[in-house]
């Protein structure tokens, strides 16, 4: 089946809108077995909406669209379809009795612009929405089967699952079934070289790496379940110590895993990101009964007077191994928890001396009374570096509660 998606609206193309209904489609229809080919984005303009999708038919089995489909003068893609299919167009009955029923119980007396919603070519049928005016369209032109659903997501969803996924089940496609192995602290060369001659074309788990916030994400898809999780387990081993369990896509997901197994809580203490940790602890639902609280302890003062640190070791370097092992023994002494992490850093982009430039960050864990530290040097500007100071404070306060030593490449070493 060669599908493709083609997203339409003129707030897509300005940038205004981010088009987030071609990925969603491209991973729903992966489920079932149906690999996207090409995705395209256009403005609401009716010849370029039906170029689109005559150069689209050329090459492709099934096209899937979203946006146009609305009341107003600048949604065009129903006058595209219509005028595209060249035959009869007919007003679906029980679409536009839908939209009328819908319409009244807000209050609202449909005019002939929303009525007129409810128009398809003759051979096709109306796709229900659930949640707007707006139905969907589903027919053929010759050979290829041509699906439009409105542009908000929140109709489009509901409706490509209730109306057209079943639709579009085959049998005969094996369904690809996937594993996504995630770390941090490596680079993408090291991974890329560990995973040896598995991202050429054609290799079965076909697999791919991405890159994102200093994360490392090796995706594996196989129609063999059994062969996919032998790779994977052989790639988790070769990645060592950087690699997140699995189902963890980021340190804090790893975290908040370790601390349910080992029933302890954690405190934070952080003064170069400001309660992104914390922050990003608590992005987890029911972290409530693992995360105690945090100190944002951007100023020294604040970490003298809440963390106990002495005023001797912010003196001789506020940035140290000193100040973090205290911030973090403080962290737990002040909040009771029975574990902490801390940082303290130089986000930049000022702030940087010869020894300490900017992106070095020291960060302290405190688990059960045994404290450690290390000092990593992250690259990139302000926001890159307390983004990763994120995830690299919460990979050391993970391998911290589970007894593991591990490097990344960014530890700057004494
Ligand atoms: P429309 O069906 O063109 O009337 O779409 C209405 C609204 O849905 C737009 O104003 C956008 O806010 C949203 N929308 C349309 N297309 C997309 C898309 N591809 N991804 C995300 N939102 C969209
Ligand atoms: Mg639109």
């Amino acid at each position: 089946m060669r599908c493709a998606v083609l997203s339409i609206g003129d707030e897509l193309v300005q940038g205004r809108t981010q088009d987030t209904n071609a990925p969603w489609l491209i991973s729903r229809l992966d489920t079932i077995g149906i690999t996207v080919r090409e995705v395209r984005i256009v403005g609401d303009g009716i010849t370029d909406v039906m170029d689109a999708i005559t150069s689209l038919w050329d090459g492709h089995d099934l096209i899937i669209i979203t946006g146009g489909l609305g009341p107003t003068d600048d949604d065009r893609t129903r006058d595209a379809l219509n005028a595209l299919e060249g035959g009869d167009v007919e007003r679906d009955v029980v679409a536009e009795a839908a939209l009328v029923a819908r319409l009244d119980r807000a209050g609202v007396d449909a005019n002939e612009a929303q009525r007129r919603q409810a128009d398809r070519p003759a051979s096709w049928r109306s796709i229900a929405n659930a949640n707007g005016t707006a139905p969907g369209m589903d027919g053929m032109f010759k050979s290829v089967r041509v699906i439009a659903l409105p542009g908000p997501p929140d109709e489009c969803r509901p409706m490509m699952d209730a109306h057209v996924l079943g639709t579009l089940v085959d049998p005969a496609l094996s369904v690809q079934h996937q594993h996504e192995i995630s770390c941090f602290g490596l680079a993408e060369a090291p991974v890329a070289a560990l995973l040896g001659d598995r991202l050429q074309e054609g290799a079965d788990p076909a697999t791919g790496i991405r890159v994102s916030r200093g994360l490392v994400h090796v995706h594996l898809r196989s129609a063999d379940v059994e062969l996919l999780a032998r790779e994977a387990a052989l790639i988790r081993d070769r990645l060592g110590a950087c690699v997140l369990p699995e189902g963890c896509e980021c340190p804090a997901d790893a975290v908040a895993a370790s601390l349910q197994t080992h029933d302890l809580t954690v405190a934070t203490a952080e003064s170069c990101t400001g309660g992104l940790i914390g922050g990003a602890l608590t992005d987890r639902a029911g972290s409530s009964a693992w995360y105690v609280g945090g100190v944002q302890a951007y100023a020294n003062s604040v970490k003298q007077e809440l963390l106990d640190v002495p005023v001797a070791l912010i003196e001789e370097g506020v940035v140290s191994e000193d100040v973090v092992e205290a911030m973090a023994r403080g962290a737990c002494g002040a909040s009771g928890a029975d574990a902490a992490v801390s940082v303290s850093g130089i986000a930049g982009p000022d702030g940087g001396t010869a020894d300490k430039p900017v992106g070095t960050v020291w960060i302290g864990t405190c688990v059960c009374g045994s404290v450690r530290s290390r000092c990593v040097r992250l690259p990139g500007p302000r926001s890159r570096v307390r983004a990763w100071t994120v995830h690299a404070a919460l990979t050391a306060l993970w391998w911290h509660l589970e007894g593991v030593e591990g490097a990344m490449r960014w530890d700057v070493r004494s």
